[in-house]
């Protein structure tokens, strides 16, 4: 029985109203009057229903589709303007006691190296890290309660907020480790993290169970429950995500946009923001194995239709995708992206030895982030590195209204600059250092109130003589 506020998974992720969901598209796909109507549903900028949503990508019409894709990205320059949130993801220890057949932390692959940052290690990456330019961060773990249990995550989040090295700190650590206790989310809020991430992988539980042959992760139940235990333990701010290519897309949108329903309607916020990779070729990992990968075009429909069905959720795309297929997202959706990126544990401080690998999946953007934050600002965008919300107590349903009523664009906007400036300052190269004092003082004209501009200016003028860390 399908029910998005239940507190049981196979009730608010019903199988039923999925597979009643694919056919209602199917059936619609060339329906031009209700294609139309949701269209116009969508330019009201108050998202869709995952049904309406299915429709829209199974839409079959190709003029309907360029509205479609004119509409995401109208959406997204209303929402979120021409900035884009960097980020880096930290991987912390690859020991893993699951049997997940599409990573190769995996317990049974015994010949990747495993790795376990000591804390002395984190501050050394941290300071890494650091002289890139990075403040925020996604830290990632394995399961393993011996190995990685929740004080070893809790010591490495302390660790990583107390590294000051030079003008460099880390202002945001998102968590990405495996589902838990409300008792260790609250844990988890207690240290101060930003959003807590937890992709579901796939959404179709029986794919799910095969997929996850062995360990804890195996229970779909405790897996796809964990954001409601997450806001339980108070954590507001949660990144869902779906690994595409283990199952059938449209099984997946469907789905990740009914997870997104049931936590608005029983938590009163939504998903803060939503993940799309999709599945990598690494160690012990043959891509072919797996039958449902998606080309570019239906990744680029994808990321368009759920960026016009949830406007305010923030979305995410990583160095898995190449430079090509992020600029082509980027138009479409995304709001955040990773930069210079190592998926082994550490590696940022010194490369890893060629027979020492402990890569979760091999890179495919492997551009330096100086080159990131310049491609950026090629393509007419502001990278920007600012972690303000969560500092602010902007988080939940608070950050959402403000989203909502499009508010929060007068505090991104000069945030945006203010740490591009600190950017600019302390990391880039002189090409782009030039580039950026110009998108700067172009973009201080675009702020509308003369009250914000007259702080941002006097904030950037103490960023060069040497003040850090202003913000709106
Ligand atoms: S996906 Fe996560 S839980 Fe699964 S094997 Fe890899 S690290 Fe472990
Ligand atoms: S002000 Fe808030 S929403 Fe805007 S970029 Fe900064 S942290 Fe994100």
């Amino acid at each position: 029985m399908y029910d998005p506020k239940s507190s049981k998974a196979e009730e608010f992720i019903s199988h039923e109203e999925v597979m009643d969901t694919l056919e209602y598209a199917q059936q619609n796909k060339s329906n031009l009057a209700l294609i139309d109507s949701i269209i116009e549903k969508a330019k009201l900028r108050k998202g869709l229903s995952h049904r309406e949503a299915a429709v829209l990508l199974d839409c079959d019409i190709e003029e309907k589709n360029q509205e479609i894709y004119k509409l995401a990205e109208q959406i997204k320059k209303d929402f979120y303007g021409n900035r884009i949130v960097m980020f880096a993801p930290l991987y912390l220890s690859n020991y893993c006691v699951n049997g997940c057949v599409y990573c190769p932390y995996h317990l049974k692959n015994k010949h990747i190296t495993r790795k376990k940052l000591t804390q002395e290690e984190i501050r050394i990456e941290i300071a890494a890290l650091q002289d890139m330019g990075h403040k925020r961060l996604a830290i990632e773990a394995g399961e393993d309660p011996i190995m990685n249990p929740i004080e070893y995550i809790l010591e490495c989040i302390n660790t990583i907020y107390s590294v000051k090295h030079k003008n460099g700190a880390i202002r945001r650590v998102n968590v990405n480790i495996a589902a838990t206790t409300v008792e260790n989310y609250k844990k988890l809020k207690d240290a101060e993290i930003g959003t807590y991430i937890l992709f579901q992988e796939t959404y179709h539980k029986e794919s799910y169970e095969k997929l996850h042959p062995t360990g804890p992760k195996h229970n779909y139940a405790y897996h796809t429950e964990a954001m409601d235990r997450a806001m339980l333990g108070g954590i507001e701010d949660v990144g869902l995500g779906v690994l595409f290519g283990l199952e059938l897309y449209r099984y997946e949108m469907a789905a990740l946009l009914m997870h997104g329903e049931h936590l608005e309607s029983v938590f009163g916020v939504g998903p803060h923001t939503i993940s799309v990779p999709r599945i990598r070729h690494a160690d012990d990992i043959d891509v072919s194995a797996f039958d449902n990968g998606i080309d570019d075009d239906i990744f680029a429909k994808l990321v368009a239709c759920i960026r016009i069905s949830v406007p305010y959720t923030g979305m995410i795309v990583s160095t898995r995708e190449s430079q090509k297929c992020r600029e082509r997202v980027l138009h479409l959706g995304i709001s955040q992206v990773s930069g210079g990126s190592r998926t082994s544990v550490g590696g940022y401080a010194e490369p890893e030895p060629e027979d020492e690998k402990s890569e979760q999946f091999d890179v495919s953007d492997t551009r330096t982030l100086d080159e990131i934050v310049l491609w950026l600002m090629e393509l007419g965008y502001i990278p920007s590195f600012c972690t303000a919300c969560y500092r602010e107590g902007r988080t939940g349903d608070r950050f959402m209204s403000l989203c909502k009523s499009g508010q929060i664009l007068n505090c991104c906007h000069p945030n945006a600059l203010m740490t591009l400036k600190e950017y600019t300052e302390d990391y880039a190269s002189e090409e782009t250092k030039k580039a950026g004092e110009q998108l700067i003082l172009a973009e201080m004209k675009n702020i509308p109130s003369e009250k914000v501009r007259q702080i941002a200016l006097n904030n950037l003028t103490q960023i060069q003589q040497g003040s850090r860390d202003f913000r709106f």
